[in-house]
């Protein structure tokens, strides 16, 4: 491991002993799969990590039009002459870097094909186009993650690629976590954090009922970062948190309604 200082690390916050399953999984060449709602700190996780471990970090955020090629690389023409480009899954290979598919399940069926002999002990990158096939050092490490909350049936992660990773569920944190995450981020002090925390919290409670998904831990680190600039504090949670939560008026009623017993 890389020996710095915590302060140069992207700040990152434990929640359990998240930290300590990446570095094993990361020393035993074990794939990783994250798995939580969008804005809960995933990706910051990752990006702690890499820098912890002195990692490069290839970082890609999957589409539903993202293929095999997009990840493994194509020959592109370049001043008349045909060249091959790494993509950034190839990269991470030849580096010994790590490669984070964020929301993995929106990508094409084609990269499951890709993903399979890399996460089993092959540990192979099979590039189709070039006849290659590289062989992953011992630091590469692939990092996935996905949102089990969507409820598309058709966006489901197979079981038989789920199978291939160790997983580690992700939830936004305990308001104790969250309060000086929000406040570290946005600069607002501890009582105005603590207050937009506790209304996440009601309106998490209601998530699955009315919400699709409850408020972000990014919403309230933006809505926080607005009031800390001086913005008045119902005008922020409205363009930070109610309106992009919910495009229905009843919604957002309900939503106004709860800020308004808080504040
Ligand atoms: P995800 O990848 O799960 O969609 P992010 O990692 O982008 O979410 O998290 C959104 C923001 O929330 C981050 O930019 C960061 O500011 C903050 N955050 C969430 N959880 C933590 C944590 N445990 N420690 C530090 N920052 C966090």
């Amino acid at each position: 491991m890389k020996d710095l200082q915590t302060s140069d690390l992207p700040f990152y916050r434990p929640v359990a002993d998240e930290c300590d399953v990446f570095e094993t999984a990361h020393a035993n060449g074990l794939p990783l799969l994250l798995k939580g709602p969008t804005g809960c700190g995933k990706t910051r996780f990752v990006e702690h990590m890499a820098a912890r471990l002195g990692l490069p970090l290839h970082t890609v955020a999957c589409h539903d039009d993202l293929s095999a090629a997009d990840l493994i690389g194509r020959y592109l023409l370049k001043g008349g002459e045909t060249v091959w480009v790494d993509g950034p899954l190839t990269r991470a290979v030849r580096e010994g870097g790590i490669c984070y598919l964020d929301e993995v399940v929106e990508a094409r069926k084609d990269v499951t094909v890709v993903l399979h002999p890399l996460t089993d002990d092959r540990r192979r990158l099979v590039m189709d186009r070039t006849g290659e096939e590289l062989e992953a050092p011992k630091p590469f490490m692939l990092v996935a993650s996905y949102n089990p909350g969507y409820q598309n049936i058709l966006k489901k992660l197979k079981p038989s690629t789920r199978q291939r990773f160790i997983s580690i569920g992700f939830d936004f944190p305990a308001p104790e976590v969250e309060t000086p995450v929000v406040m570290r981020e946005s600069r607002l002090d501890e009582a105005r954090a603590t207050a937009l925390v506790r209304l996440a919290g009601k309106i998490r409670a209601l998530s699955g009922m009315d919400l699709e998904e409850g408020v972000s831990t990014r919403l309230l680190i933006y809505a926080a970062t607005m009031i800390a600039r001086g913005m008045a504090v119902d005008r922020a949670i409205e363009a930070a948190i109610i309106e992009p939560l919910s495009d229905e008026p009843d919604v957002q009623q309900a939503l106004r309604d709860l800020a308004a017993v808080i504040y």
